[in-house]
């Protein structure tokens, strides 16, 4: 088990935004949340890494409690976030955005340098130079997800990888995860059913800040009832 979330309860202030969320991960799988607006699917990430710390409850990372650990040290354990906004870097070139994230941690076999992330794709390469600001929203999430790598992730996290983007480049955001998934442990997020589907071998459906429906892929696909209850279809 590479990640337990068990029994979380976050809140915005006296806003209670996750009301005890529990989910597990096994090493290798690519797992999606899904759920409307507002459901905790953004809260529920940013409470593994920690950003938004629970309350209580306790997150599990290769069985060690990181609850209420600061992010930086979360991430240097090997959890990358690429958050919703993608937080590009602007004023500063695709290669320097790559550059600022590039942390090994000790131990870990260094898989991810510039020059891979430039063969595997080349069109960051050819933007290499180019403010990361000038990027269009798919390159920016291409770009968002590649300077997350830089750090050697051994858990990603992908908050809404597909907002706001072109349907051809949410099919190369999905063959990303694809390539990805195969070395790496994958949780994203996501709001409708069909990119989720194709993507991750299980799904667990938020609601209201609570768990409310887990599932295999292939079982939720053919589940239209709760499909229409839970998600935006
Ligand atoms: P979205 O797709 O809109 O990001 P989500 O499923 O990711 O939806 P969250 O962003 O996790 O949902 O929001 C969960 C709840 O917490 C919502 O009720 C939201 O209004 C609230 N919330 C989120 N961020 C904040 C914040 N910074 N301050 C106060 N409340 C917040």
């Amino acid at each position: 088990m590479i990640l337990e979330v068990d029994n979380i309860h976050t809140y915005y202030g006296e806003s209670h935004a996750l009301q005890g969320i529990s989910l597990k991960l096994n090493e290798g799988e690519t797992v999606c949340l899904l759920g409307r607006n507002g459901a905790g699917k953004s809260t529920t990430l940013r409470s593994i890494i920690g950003l938004s710390a629970p309350r209580s409850g306790r997150v599990a990372f290769q069985g060690r409690d990181i609850t209420g650990q600061p992010a930086y040290r979360i991430a240097r354990m090997g959890v990358g976030l690429v958050p919703e906004d993608r937080r590009i870097f602007p004023g500063l070139s695709v290669r320097e955005n790559l550059e600022i994230a590039q942390y090994r941690r000790p131990g870990a076999t260094p898989r991810w340098t510039m020059e891979r992330i430039f063969d595997e794709y080349p069109m960051l390469g050819e933007l290499a130079g180019q403010d990361g600001a000038t990027l269009s929203g798919g390159q920016q999430q291409m770009l968002a997800v590649a300077r997350s790598l830089m750090s050697e992730p051994l858990l990603l996290l992908l908050d809404e990888p597909n907002e706001g983007l072109a349907p051809v480049i949410v099919k190369q955001i999905g063959a990303l995860i694809d390539e990805l998934a195969k070395t790496t442990t994958i949780l994203f997020t996501d709001q409708s059913v069909h990119f989720a589907l194709k993507h991750a071998k299980r799904a667990y459906i938020l609601e209201k800040g609570m768990i409310v429906h887990e599932a295999k892929s292939e079982d939720l696909i053919g589940d239209t009832e709760t499909q229409h209850r839970y998600l935006s279809v």
